[in-house]
């Protein structure tokens, strides 16, 4: 058994992933400030007697009493709705929380593994994305402060390597859906099947003619623990490699739902990327993984949860 601190429990991909952990038998500790969390996704944590949660905001030093094995920064802001919303919290997570998470594995001399993004790469200009793709970020632009703090915090991650011989993981994670993502959330999928349970138009931002490859939960949780596992320094992209245009992503979402709802198109937000797909090349090969679960079944997985949530 091992001693794992999880930061962002709260959250979607981060309760989810305390939740396996507990399963496999590890003692699990959550923190989370709530920015965007909900404490209900940790009901299932919260029957294992080997969870415990501290409310805390990771910009802030952390303490955590005993020995930690692992530290897994899923801290963030990660919609685009609400980081647009709070650019200084987006950019201090990404910053300063990654300082202090990275501090507290040194002094616990704890294996840490950051949550980065496809963001790094920004809007690109190759499809699919390679991990050796630098990227095409506007430094300055509206979507910056997510993804220049998340390009900081990997920066600082291979600091912590290079200076500290700290044993590091780097996932790049890709667009990931599923349940416990908040109805309120404004990312796609959580958008598009409100709308159609709600019999509401779904909001095609432009002509739907950009491109997105959605990793249902299960797959994504079990990418982040296999990198875990491995002993691979580098960042690894981990997500599904199935791309589809918005618009048919709108289409599936109808079909699935049997919605009989219409669509609409919404202005598109300044510097949205046209396409987005990872090359997972390098986790195939090196960490042994990739996804397993298809968009249809991943959307008919959710839906219960969305029905319920309304
Ligand atoms: P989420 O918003 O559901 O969860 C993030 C959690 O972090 C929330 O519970 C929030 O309250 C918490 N948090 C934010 N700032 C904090 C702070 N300063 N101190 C403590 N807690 C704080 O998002 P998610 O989809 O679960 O994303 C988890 C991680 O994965 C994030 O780092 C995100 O950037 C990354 N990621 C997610 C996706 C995706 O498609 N879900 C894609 C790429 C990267
Ligand atoms: N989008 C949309 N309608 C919505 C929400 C999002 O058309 O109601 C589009 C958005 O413009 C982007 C894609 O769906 O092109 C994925 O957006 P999301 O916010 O989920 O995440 P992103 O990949 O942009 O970070």
């Amino acid at each position: 058994m091992s001693r794992i601190l999880v930061t962002g429990a709260a959250g979607f991909l981060g309760s989810h992933l305390c939740d396996r952990l507990l399963a496999d038998g590890h003692e699990v500790i959550g923190m989370d400030n709530r920015v965007s969390g909900q404490m209900q996704n940790l009901d299932d944590a919260f029957d294992h007697d080997r969870f415990s949660f501290h409310e805390h905001d990771v910009t802030e030093f952390i303490h955590v009493s005993g020995d930690l094995d692992a530290v897994l920064h899923l801290a963030s802001l990660a919609s685009p709705v609400f980081y647009r919303e709070h650019p200084i919290k987006t950019l201090k997570v990404g910053s300063l929380g990654t300082h202090k998470t990275l501090g507290l594995a040194k002094e616990k001399d704890a294996t840490y593994l950051f949550t980065s993004t496809s963001e790094v790469y920004g809007d690109p200009e190759v499809n699919p994305q390679p991990e050796d793709y630098r990227g095409n970020v506007d430094p300055y632009g509206p979507r910056s402060c997510y993804d220049e703090s998340k390009r900081y915090g990997e920066s600082l991650v291979r600091a912590y390597r290079d200076e500290h011989d700290l044993d590091v993981r780097v996932a790049r994670i890709f667009n990931t859906y599923g349940p416990r993502m908040r109805l309120n959330d404004g990312r796609v999928i959580p958008n598009f099947v409100k709308q159609a349970l709600m019999g509401r138009d779904l909001t095609v931002y432009g002509d739907g003619t950009q491109t997105r490859s959605f990793c249902y939960v299960s797959d994504m949780i079990g990418g982040l623990l296999a990198l875990l596992k491995s002993d691979i320094e580098e960042p690894v992209n981990i997500g599904n490699t199935d791309e589809r245009t918005i618009i048919d992503l709108a289409e599936i979402v109808l079909d699935v739902t049997g919605s009989d709802s219409g669509i609409t198109h919404e202005e598109l937000p300044p510097q949205d990327p046209q396409v987005r797909r990872p090359d997972i090349s390098k986790a195939k090969s090196e960490i042994g993984w990739e996804p397993e679960v298809g968009l249809r079944d991943g959307l008919m997985s959710s839906i219960d949860y969305f029905n319920s949530e309304i």
